[in-house]
């Protein structure tokens, strides 16, 4: 059994899931899943020095013109590095575990400060800082290409998708010893993993586990989490500590109660599929958008019509800047307006990442 990088920080939460979750490799399955992987491959023929037109079909995926966009940016930040870049290059994790490889996206190996870099292309967010998957890889490069403690890692996510006040590149350094800390650590919890009775524990990496429909433990925390949204009780009297945690308390019933649904509409829809008959349920097609048959004859049909077919509209000022007029002068003709104002919780990994820039 291999285990896999990408998903250690599961097995790290929740050791359970790691045996439980044999044969349910759902790696491959979802809409979203074949977009990264899609987009993947677009980064790795542009890193090699090839060319992708929109358009193309890769793994059964069209390449949009916003793909090539954002795996540009990707693309554009690793050349940046200056670096010797290994791209896509398999290795083994043996500080992790003796079955533990993997595929790092990206490695930018330098003197002083080695960049390991993974493409994100989903829209919910990852953060670089304690991530076992980056710490994995890192651990596979520091022994490869013999460092000493004080070799800086960088560990990337190149997240293009998702709005972070940091912008698309997340970056944690941290030393080639604290590495070996932290690998040390992910590898105790895969023996866990191994051993005769691992425990299982609900969290947010709940999310794309394979056998959330039939866990009993996301089962019961959901149960309990209708009990505490039901509780009833009064906030007056409330400190601000006190309304804090009640509101930290109910995103999280909400949380582990949005995993178990999500997770059980992914089997309720397998199984309709399969033809079963869900009382309260059915598949219903989603309103597709029209498309032309035949362009050119469109074109040909509005040239005698006499009608224009074309619209041109302005770029965004990402877009100027990226075909060449310079961020300085961009930056003069438009404004960043800023969005609403809105209650979210503190994100210290961002905190982090601030720091140690
Ligand atoms: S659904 Fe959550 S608690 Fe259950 S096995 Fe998967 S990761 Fe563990």
């Amino acid at each position: 059994m291999i285990v896999r990088p990408s998903a250690l920080h599961r097995t790290v939460a929740c050791p359970y899931s790691l045996i439980a979750s044999v044969g349910h490799d759902d790696s491959e399955s979802s809409d979203d899943a074949k977009l990264g992987t899609c987009a993947h491959s677009v980064s790795e023929i542009m890193l090699n020095g090839g060319a992708v037109e929109a358009g193309e079909i890769l793994g059964g995926v069209e390449v949009t013109t916003e793909m090539l966009d954002h795996v540009g940016g990707y693309v554009d930040y690793l050349k940046s590095l200056d670096c010797e870049l290994y791209i896509e290059r398999h290795v083994d994790i043996p500080r992790i575990h003796p079955q533990c490889s993997g595929t790092p996206d990206g490695v930018a190996v330098g003197n002083n400060v080695t960049r390991v870099a993974d493409l994100k292309y989903g829209r919910r967010p990852v953060s670089p800082v304690h991530l076992p998957q980056l710490i994995a890889y890192a651990s596979a490069i520091g022994d490869l290409i013999g460092c000493d403690d004080n070799h800086i890692f960088e560990l990337v996510i190149y997240q293009p998708r998702t709005y972070s006040p940091l912008g698309p590149i997340k970056v944690w350094r941290v030393s080639w010893a604290d590495i070996k800390v932290y690998a040390a650590k992910i590898a105790d919890a895969v023996m866990i993993a191994f051993s005769d009775n691992p425990h299982a524990q609900t969290g947010s990496h709940c999310h794309y586990c394979p056998i959330a429909h039939k866990c009993e433990t996301l089962a019961m925390a959901s149960y309990n989490a209708i009990d505490i949204a039901n509780y009833p009780i009064s906030i007056d009297g409330f400190n601000n500590l006190n309304i804090g945690q009640c509101l930290e308390n109910l995103e999280r019933a909400e949380e582990v109660i949005k995993l178990r649904a999500d997770a059980l509409r992914v089997e309720v829809e397998e199984r309709l599929r399969m033809g079963a008959r869900i009382p309260m349920y059915e598949l219903t097609p989603s309103k597709g958008a029209t498309v032309w048959d035949n362009p050119q004859m469109v074109e040909d049909v509005a040239k005698i019509a006499g009608v224009d077919v074309f619209k041109r509209s302005l770029m965004t000022p990402k877009q100027v800047i990226k075909a060449g007029i310079s961020e300085n002068i961009i930056g003069k003709l438009s404004t960043k307006k800023p969005g609403a104002f809105k209650v979210t919780r503190v994100n210290n990994d961002d905190a982090t990442m601030r720091f140690n820039k």
